[in-house]
């Protein structure tokens, strides 16, 4: 087999272990005491810049509105195993017109990095991580 099928496998390996690395997290933050149809997102708001703790209801998806300052501004994070930095994807523009989403397939908005995963508070390397530069808010275009 050629180095080239090999990465490209590699590639697809990674990509199995985000995807389920996502659902844990989400399977776990929906299951601590509160009402099973509501999601929590550790998280940070864009509009206020500060790291927060948002509860969203499961028909409804990123942003969550922020506690602190009631927009609708909170995004999930990711962590970097590359550059060791914990991010916001760059977001997507919504199909319905709303605040930008989360893209599908995170990559890192500091060092452009596949090798990521969703941002895990147990872990003291991930907590302790330097941000890279947020998201511009509000979106580009609104005024
Ligand atoms: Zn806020
Ligand atoms: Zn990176």
């Amino acid at each position: 087999m050629s180095s080239k099928n090999r990465q490209i496998a590699l590639g697809a390996v990674a990509l199995v272990v985000l995807v389920a690395a996502v659902i844990v997290t989400v399977a776990r933050t929906s299951g601590g005491g509160g009402p099973s149809d509501t999601f929590t997102v550790d998280g940070i708001c864009l509009a206020c810049k500060q790291p927060v703790t948002a509860k969203y209801h499961c028909s409804e998806r990123l942003p969550a509105v922020c506690p602190l300052c009631g927009e609708r501004a909170v995004y999930g994070t990711y962590y970097c195993f590359d550059c060791g930095r914990r991010f916001v994807p760059h977001l997507v523009p919504a199909s319905d017109g709303g605040p930008p989403v989360m893209p599908m397939i995170p990559t890192c908005s500091a060092c452009g990095g596949h090798n990521v995963v969703g941002y895990l508070p147990e872990d003291p390397d991930q907590r302790g991580a330097e941000w890279a530069p947020l998201p511009e808010w509000p979106p580009g275009g609104r005024r």
